[in-house]
């Protein structure tokens, strides 16, 4: 067994604070990581103040994880000891399910045993994510930092970066789709470069006027302003695809409205009931799909990491000093972190 350290809630009000526990030591198949980086996703935030009804206390999370493999497990052969790998969203499933054989664990049909906040397959204990400074994974489950990435850069597309990549590619998106991104956080971010990079006329949706110029420089080719009704009416018909990132219930009826036929409403950041309720006519009428898409398989996870290093993709990063994170949740909640905070796990030991 190893002796861990990080940061866990020990309850829906409580902030993070430090922690010691221990990890397993690696079974055959397991590699153990010494985590050098771990990016802060909204779903931290979520499931640290059980906003989805589903946390297990004590809580640490964490599932953008990049570091280096400290020991490797006696089957172990993907990973050897030194290579810099990487952990998103999901530590194990079934395997052999319908959803397994076709490389989307994410929907196992006996549900995937998440980074953090769900039982082991095996030993039933309660998994803990990335705020820390050590995780052991099955090898199924760990991927590849291309050389040619920056390792703290890297560690958001474990997750923002798989959930905006694969809907974008699983829909099609194309050379000349309209694409319209809703709220710019970290998986709106890299939805922009992503749908940019598929070769797509690029939109911003936002709150936030002042994120204009930013969002073009992210690859954005227009802003609208969400809450300005005459920008929203004025884009009526135009879309085919809307990557919709907010995390709160919002009203998705003038947004439907903006997208033509056919076209595509992809639903990634919320996971509560729909409220204000869908006009079934903004569907109907015009033969448009509301979609909902899970993060992305480990195959796909490290189809992107390989694409971002083929295309010069990065996240915009801020380096986060472990002993603010609770600052940082508040700040992520206010809409201000440009655009993905990342621990640096060195500041765990000082
Ligand atoms: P961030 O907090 O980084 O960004 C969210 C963005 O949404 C904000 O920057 C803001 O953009 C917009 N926004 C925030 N609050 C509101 C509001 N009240 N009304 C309208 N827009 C708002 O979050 P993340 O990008 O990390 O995560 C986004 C969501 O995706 C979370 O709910 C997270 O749990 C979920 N998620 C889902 C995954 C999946 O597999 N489906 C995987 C990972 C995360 P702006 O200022 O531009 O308006
Ligand atoms: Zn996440």
């Amino acid at each position: 067994m190893y002796t861990a350290i990080g940061y866990a809630a020990q309850s829906a009000t409580a902030p993070l604070a430090p922690m010691t526990f221990n990890r397993r030591s690696p079974r055959p198949d397991d590699v153990a990581i010494e985590i050098l980086y771990c990016g802060v996703c909204h779903s931290d935030i979520h499931q640290a103040r059980n906003e989805w009804g589903i946390a297990v206390y004590p809580l640490m999370p964490g599932h953008e994880i990049v570091g280096k493999v400290t020991e490797v497990g006696a089957n172990v052969s993907k990973h050897k000891v030194g290579d810099l790998v990487g952990v998103g969203c999901m530590v194990d499933s079934c395997r052999h399910c319908e959803a397994c054989a076709a490389d989307l664990e994410q929907y196992c049909l006996e549900g995937p045993t998440l980074t953090y906040a769900t039982p082991d397959r095996i030993d039933g204990s309660n998994t803990m994510g990335g705020y820390s400074n050590s995780i052991v994974v099955s090898e199924h489950f760990v991927v590849r930092i291309p050389e040619k990435l920056d390792l703290a850069a890297a560690a958001p597309i474990l997750c923002a970066g798989i959930t905006t990549y694969s809907p974008l590619k699983h829909y099609g998106v194309k050379a000349g789709d309209k694409v319209g991104v809703l709220g710019m956080g970290g998986l709106g971010h890299m939805g922009i470069k992503f749908a940019k990079a598929m070769g797509a006329e690029v939109t911003l949706f936002t709150r936030s006027a002042s994120k204009a110029e930013e969002a073009r420089r992210q690859g954005a080719d227009h802003v609208i302003v969400s809450t300005d009704a005459e920008q929203m009416k004025a884009a009526a018909g135009h879309f085919d695809f809307l990557l919709d990132t907010i995390p709160v219930q919002h009203d998705l009826n003038p947004y439907l409205e903006t997208l033509r036929f056919d076209g595509v409403h992809i639903l990634v950041g919320l996971i509560e009931p729909i409220d204000p309720a869908v006009h079934a006519a903004n569907l109907v009428m015009k033969r448009r799909v509301l979609a909902g898409s899970l993060i992305g398989g480990i195959a796909e996870t490290q189809e992107v990491l390989d694409f971002c290093a083929e295309h010069d993709i990065s996240c915009d990063i801020e380096m986060l000093d472990i002993k603010n994170i609770n600052q940082a949740y508040e700040r992520m909640i206010a809409g201000d972190v440009k655009y993905r905070f990342v621990i640096d796990m060195a500041t765990l030991k000082a």
